[in-house]
């Protein structure tokens, strides 16, 4: 009897213990909503006005939001959406561009255009040569960052094609133009593997969990390795044992509730930064496509309205001020216009999501169908009009300042002093070498009133600003700091 009792309260350790490490407790998450449902208009005021010190909020403060219908406190939660997303990072955007190197897979994910079993699809995987094409295409836009994107099946078996594309893409060279920083999105590795990514000199590692409830995900993925929802979920720990130093995650929105995957992605978030003191560079939320040969794609179980989808940038920019908030081209011109007032800080352009997209082939089947089919130079052009700063940036990337040493500058809002000027620097080269006419001027004008709004006359940085803009119109490149 004695001993039946040991077992039970060793047991009763065990689950707490068990519930304290695992990075996703669903019977916490679905309390947390459950009791988040009711809330008084103070209680939410409260919360913003919380967020706006910039530290922050809790699993159950994020609830409260998520929860909001109110159209008065919507706004203003948009309203604090964009005052945290401004203090710090500034007014500034990244743009870059997803290279997809290759569409075959053995995965069977139902939403998704290059599972296995869609034989229709035409495949392909780049080769070195073609790599270099699309690069080229890409840097003659004006692209200095690209995503790099595969399916789960590599050439050759191993993963030395992925390395070997990442080489391709750092060693295109189109006018003295290069690629700066590759991201990577591809499916998770083991930790040696990880290794070896990391000596390709990579920015990100980018993958999400696409829904972080593990019912649901086990009855999307139906083969292949990438059933294994586990292996994913602990992909970032593997990668950042491996001393990848960025990592960026995300749910793929419409296969489960979005606030389930909002808080679980805001609880996988808050257990990287305690394991390891680096909370996610990146938080993506993009949003199912229809996908050629995916009945699934065409009608999303839990699709979101616009509004909810809004909600979403905005409760991750409060609760997760430092990421980096990424949007696709996934959505159209107008909800991009519109999140970037939310908080998004990283948008993708000029989009192609099949391998030769770009370039060589553009029959190679897509991975889903873009919403957003602007040319690089039109959506700079929007970008310009909202008076935010496009920029190329590559700057802590290249100087080291990633990981831990980005967060400690990043989270007290330390990080605009660097972005900043380095989106100005990086504006003005694409302005100089891409830029027709009316875009130049109207992309100088907004580069002149953001000088003059944010450092002073005379101070060194101003000084140090002045210059490197002179010495980018008389034909120097690639200044940072
Ligand atoms: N194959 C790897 C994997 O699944 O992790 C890496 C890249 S996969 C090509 C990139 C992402 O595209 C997936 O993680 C998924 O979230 C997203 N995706 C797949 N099908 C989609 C669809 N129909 N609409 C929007 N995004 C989709
Ligand atoms: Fe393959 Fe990724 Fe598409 Fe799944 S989402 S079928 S793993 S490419």
């Amino acid at each position: 009897m004695r001993m039946a009792g040991l077992l039970l309260a060793l047991n009763r350790l065990f689950k707490k213990c068990y519930h304290i490490f695992m990075i996703i407790d669903d019977e916490k998450l679905q309390r947390t909503l459950e009791k988040a449902k009711s809330h008084t208009d103070s209680e939410v005021t409260d919360i913003l006005n919380k967020a706006k010190k910039l530290k922050g909020i809790s699993l159950q403060e994020a609830a409260v939001l998520l929860n909001i219908t109110d159209e008065k406190l919507l706004q203003q939660l948009f309203d604090a959406a964009r005052y945290v997303k401004e203090a710090i990072y500034g007014n500034r955007i990244v743009l870059f561009a997803p290279l997809y190197i290759s569409n075959i897979c053995t995965n069977e994910c139902v939403y998704c255009a290059f599972r296995r079993s869609n034989t229709a699809l035409k495949r392909h995987a780049s080769t070195r040569e073609e790599i270099h094409q699309e690069v080229t295409a890409l840097l003659q836009q004006g692209h200095k960052r690209i995503l790099m994107v595969a399916g789960e099946a590599y050439p050759g078996g191993g993963l030395q094609y992925v390395y070997d594309s990442i080489k391709a893409i750092y060693e295109t060279r189109w006018n003295g133009q290069n690629i700066r920083r590759v991201n990577v999105n591809i499916a998770p590795l083991v930790k040696e593997e990880f290794e070896e990514l990391k000596k390709c000199g990579i920015g990100t590692y980018q993958l999400f969990q696409e829904t972080y409830h593990k019912e649901t995900y086990e009855k999307l993925h139906l083969a292949g390795a990438k059933k294994d929802y586990q292996f994913r979920l602990d992909a970032m720990d593997r990668a950042l044992q491996a001393g990848i130093n960025d990592v960026g995650i995300g749910p793929l929105l419409g296969l489960y509730d979005y606030k389930y995957e909002v808080l679980a992605t805001l609880e996988h978030s808050a257990y990287l930064d305690k394991t390891y003191g680096v909370g996610p560079h990146t938080i993506s939320i993009p949003r199912i496509e229809p996908a050629e040969g995916s009945d699934f794609s065409l009608h999303p179980p839990y699709q979101l309205t616009d509004t909810d989808f809004k909600k979403v940038v905005a409760v991750i920019r409060l609760a997760v001020p430092y990421t980096g908030i990424i949007l696709s081209t996934r959505e159209s011109p107008a909800m991009r216009n519109a999140c970037l007032e939310l908080g998004v800080s990283q948008i993708s352009a000029a989009s192609r999501v099949n391998p030769g997209g770009y370039s060589y082939d553009k029959q190679n089947g897509s991975q889903f169908t873009l919403t957003d089919e602007r040319t690089l130079a039109e959506v700079i052009d929007a970008v310009v009009d909202a008076k935010h700063m496009p920029s190329f940036c590559t700057g802590c990337y290249r100087l080291g300042r990633v990981g831990k040493d980005f967060m400690d500058m990043a989270k007290p809002g330390l990080i605009k002093k660097h972005c900043l000027p380095n989106a100005m620097f990086t504006f003005a080269e694409y302005l100089e070498d891409f830029a027709p006419a009316p875009l130049k001027a109207k992309g100088y004008a907004l580069i002149e009133s953001t000088t003059k709004e944010n450092f002073q006359e005379g101070t060194p940085i101003r000084k140090m600003i002045d210059e490197n803009l002179s010495k980018i119109k008389s034909g120097k490149r690639d200044l940072y700091f």
